[in-house]
């Protein structure tokens, strides 16, 4: 292997999505020596991803995947033309609160010191923990989106999409212009879109048309006759794989046999980061998600670190690319390429473009407040996926004294799997919330351990740049015995 550790770096930028591909590009012109870390092998993020090779393809993907997603593409050429270096497939296994970042770079590992981060690593879908959700057949909406833009897969079996969100009437149509065998789309929001929709018009100026965007996909789904249905009480039914998905819908249970069922309720701030760095999070009732604590700029509680994008809060592609450009005019001052007065002036229309995009986004946070996927678990119900850990097994060890969530992770092993608590964390704190009558922010978060991704200890033994002297080999949060692995 040949990989050129870069040993420093003035702006690190960590993921390429609208956010961070924005933000790296506006730094860039302004004279920062950015780079951006993407684990992904070409530049895009969750939205865009994959978008230069397939507007290049001759066959109907692009179409189908629609005009916003086809957009990406001018965000990802600024991006090339700039002067920021680019770092793809180079997951960032940890940040330290000095600036300090482990790189996994196709297959080896070594750490490169950035004067400031821009963490801009997007969202991730809300965990979805219904009856038999760990049934093979049993996918997320976004994860079949994702492998419908990265390899133009799409599934070619009887398909229930089944959730809430602007995202599965996206999928849905989608899969639909794909010639994907769409059964049925089950929709457990509390009110129906079209007439909130209608309501809430008159306060969405700037918006209308994102609102008709949506619109449209539902009237093209009907035209297409794919009923939609409105259910609550989700059970994923089968034995080896899914065979079902039944709901209560009307006052009476119903049954729609399927060989592939797409589970969404939304997206959640990326944190796996921010809370091994000790950030500040704050409990944001309206999203129903841990988020960090940023200032105007993105600037977090510790110093060098600032987050972009959905990972500080979900605010969608639109608002990442104003996002991405205010952190990036914060850091160019930081690091003093230019003046508060030029940053603040800079600042002013990307200010007016999130304001833009802010009753949109409020609409759609009451409109698609998660239902299904946050109300009381069953006691056979997986809980944690990596260890097995059913809601029962906590509520045993909770009212056993278990009564502190990173004990109780401890203790059960939840959140000590490969994914490291991104898919148990608010799970696991629901099930303790409920069990002692309080609140998600009473019981706090995970306190999560590096590495934040997956990192052979191979990897790791062979750390290219390590300080063999200074030990431990992974620095650890400055003051905080507990951070140490
Ligand atoms: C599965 C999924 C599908 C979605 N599809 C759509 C859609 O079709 N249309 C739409 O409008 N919105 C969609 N969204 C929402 C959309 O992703 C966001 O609104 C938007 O992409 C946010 O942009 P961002 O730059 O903040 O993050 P993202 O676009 O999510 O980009 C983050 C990037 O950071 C990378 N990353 C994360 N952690 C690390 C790490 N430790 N090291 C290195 N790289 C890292 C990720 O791989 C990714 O490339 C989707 C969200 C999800 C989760």
């Amino acid at each position: 292997m040949t990989v050129k550790a870069r040993e420093t770096c003035e702006l690190a930028i960590v993921g390429g999505g609208p956010a961070g591909l924005a933000a790296a590009t506006l730094a860039a012109e302004l004279g920062v020596e950015a780079v951006l870390f993407d684990e992904q092998p070409t530049p895009g993020g969750q939205v865009y991803r994959n978008v230069e090779a397939t507007c290049r393809r001759q066959d109907d993907l692009p179409a189908f995947l629609g005009a916003d997603y086809r957009g990406g593409l001018a965000l990802v050429e600024r991006f090339r033309a700039s002067a920021a270096a680019y770092e793809p497939m180079s997951a960032i296994w940890q940040v330290t609160a000095g600036g300090k970042l482990g790189v996994s770079q196709r297959g080896e590992a070594y750490l490169t010191q950035a004067r400031r981060v821009i963490l801009a690593t997007g969202a991730m879908e809300r965990p979805f923990p219904i009856p038999g959700w760990t049934l093979p057949g049993v996918m997320g909406a976004g994860a079949v989106q994702t492998l419908m833009k990265a390899s133009g897969l799409v599934p070619d079996r009887p398909t229930v999409i089944a959730g809430s969100g602007p995202l599965i009437y996206l999928v849905a149509y989608q899969l639909m212009q794909a010639g994907a065998p769409l059964q049925a789309i089950v929709d457990t929001s509390a009110q129906p879109l079209i007439r909130s929709a209608f309501a809430a018009l008159p306060h969405l100026s700037g918006a209308a048309g994102e609102l008709f965007k949506g619109l449209t996909w539902i009237a093209a789904l009907k035209a297409k006759r794919i009923p939609m249905l409105a259910g609550r009480n989700l059970v994923a039914e089968g034995t080896s794989r899914v065979e079902a998905v039944s709901f209560e819908a009307d006052g009476r249970r119903q049954r729609l046999a399927t060989s592939l069922l797409l589970l969404h309720e939304g997206v959640i701030p990326n944190i796996q980061i921010t809370t091994s760095l000790r950030c500040r999070h704050e409990w944001d009732p309206a999203q129903m998600a841990w988020r960090p604590a940023t200032d105007e700029w993105g600037a977090t509680s510790l110093d060098p670190i600032a987050i972009a994008g959905d990972g500080a809060a979900i605010r969608g592609a639109k608002a990442a690319v104003p996002l991405g450009r205010l952190a990036a005019l914060d850091a160019a001052c930081r690091l003093g390429h230019i003046a508060e007065g030029e940053r603040d002036e800079r600042a002013a229309p990307e200010r007016a473009a999130l304001a833009r995009q802010h009753n949109f986004r409020s609409f759609l946070d009451r409109l698609y407040r998660p239902i299904e996927s946050v109300r009381p678990l069953d006691d056979a119900t997986i809980a944690c996926r990596c260890e097995e850990v059913t809601a029962g097994d906590l509520r045993e060890l909770i009212d056993d004294g278990f009564t502190d969530l990173n004990q109780l992770k401890s203790f059960s092993r939840c959140g000590m799997g490969q994914c490291q608590g991104r898919m148990c964390s608010n799970t696991v704190g629901r099930v303790l919330a409920e069990r002692l009558g309080t609140g998600m922010a009473e019981v706090g978060h995970y306190r999560l351990r590096l590495p934040v991704k997956p990192l052979p200890i191979e990897q790791l033994a062979l750390l290219k740049n390590a300080d063999r002297n200074s030990k431990p080999i992974l620095p650890v949060v400055a003051g905080d015995p507990s951070q140490r692995i």
